[in-house]
């Protein structure tokens, strides 16, 4: 007989990792394709001497140095085994019955249902506008006594999209106090917005902001599972007790350090990522697609219910990306190469002409 398993947990979506096999260029996943930086590198090998101990459970040096670099207190940074894991801790502080609903755009990132869900919440989707940004007015109106948590994600993945300070401030404005806003910034690196909206500012004032940040994409860390929240220390507090014990690993921590100070050498690789970013949606944008201006890592094109095929044609050619069910496809930027790979098929005549009204 089979142990019995909350039935509620067969409605989550399954995450859908990035494809991968050898040989291909893989643009799936929104990684950065150059490999760690060689401090990085040097502080794993280091710390792999150590692996027999447990690494520090309340991640001291590692808050620390984000404490400075931020100019906030210590106690306002929790480090989560990648942001994804406190995305989940964020529900668990906020929610605890089902009836508790959390906000979100969609679409967004895949990871918010599914937390949404293990914390045995209610997830509430407002879609987002026929440009595939973030409906703000929308998601205001959406709020109810019900609702606990909401997750703004911007840039948002897939789509690229963000919204600017301006127009995000007065979002913040409008919801009542109580309820928790994260705003998940894993793409902050890449925004070129002159508005460009900075969540740890925007919640020195305002203790019901969180914001996300990530090791994973523009530092370039993503195998390593380190991230971060920056907020009031009530909520860090919060998240610091439910935190799986031990979940940043010593390599992690190490290699955090390290990369947060070789942090300018990580930043000018992103001018050059943004480069090719504007490069290749020009370049599609030319061939006929239409691919809203992205301040992330990646484009998006709201290719509907062709997206699965042209996922499916681009792996033919040797190019992975990510198609979203029938509302589009998410082509991280790699390098020129990879870049020019995935150009190459898509600006193809006969792929054009199929995959274009
Ligand atoms: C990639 C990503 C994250 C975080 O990833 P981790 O690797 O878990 O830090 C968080 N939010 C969004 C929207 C992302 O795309």
């Amino acid at each position: 007989m089979t142990a019995q398993i909350r039935p509620d947990l067969d409605s989550i979506p399954a995450y859908t990792p990035g494809r991968s096999y050898p040989g291909a260029v893989k643009l799936a996943s929104n990684e950065t394709t150059l490999a760690p930086l060689p401090a990085a590198a040097k502080a794993i090998s280091e710390a792999v001497d150590v692996v027999n101990r447990y690494p520090d459970n309340q991640v001291v040096e590692l808050r620390a140095a984000l404490a400075d670099f931020l100019d906030v207190g210590f106690d306002n940074v929790a480090v989560g085994c990648g942001s994804v894991a406190l995305c989940q801790e964020l529900v668990q502080i906020t929610c605890s019955s089902v009836t508790d609903e959390v906000l979100f755009a969609w679409r967004s990132f895949e990871a918010y249902p599914i937390v949404t869900k293990v914390g045995n919440a209610t997830a509430v989707q407002v879609p987002l506008t026929h440009d595939s940004v973030h409906d703000m007015d929308a998601l205001a109106a959406a709020v109810t006594d019900r609702t606990k948590l909401i997750f703004v994600c911007n840039p948002n993945n897939p789509t690229g999209t963000a919204v600017g300070a301006a127009e995000l401030t007065r979002f913040l404005d409008s919801v009542p106090p109580h309820i928790l806003i994260v705003l998940d910034e894993a793409y902050y690196e890449y925004v070129r917005l002159t508005d460009r909206p900075d969540g740890v500012e925007l919640g020195r004032t305002r203790p019901n902001v969180v914001v996300l940040r990530t090791f994973s994409k523009a530092y370039g860390l993503a195998g390593l599972r380190v991230g971060y929240a920056v907020g009031d220390p009530a909520v860090i507090g919060a998240l610091l007790k439910v935190h799986i014990p031990f979940s940043v690993n010593r390599l992690a921590q190490a290699a955090a350090i390290a990369s947060l100070e070789a942090r300018h050498e990580l930043l000018d690789r992103t001018d050059l990522l943004v480069a090719e970013r504007e490069r290749v949606r020009d370049a599609l944008v030319t061939a006929g697609y239409r691919v809203p201006p992205s301040e992330a890592n990646f484009v998006w094109l709201p290719l509907g219910a062709r997206s699965a095929e042209f996922g499916e044609a681009s792996a033919e050619a040797g190019v992975l990306v990510r198609p979203y069910g029938a509302d589009g496809v998410r082509v991280t930027i790699g390098d020129p190469a990879e870049n020019d790979a995935f150009l190459h098929f898509a600006t193809d005549r006969a792929v054009c002409a199929r995959f274009q009204d």
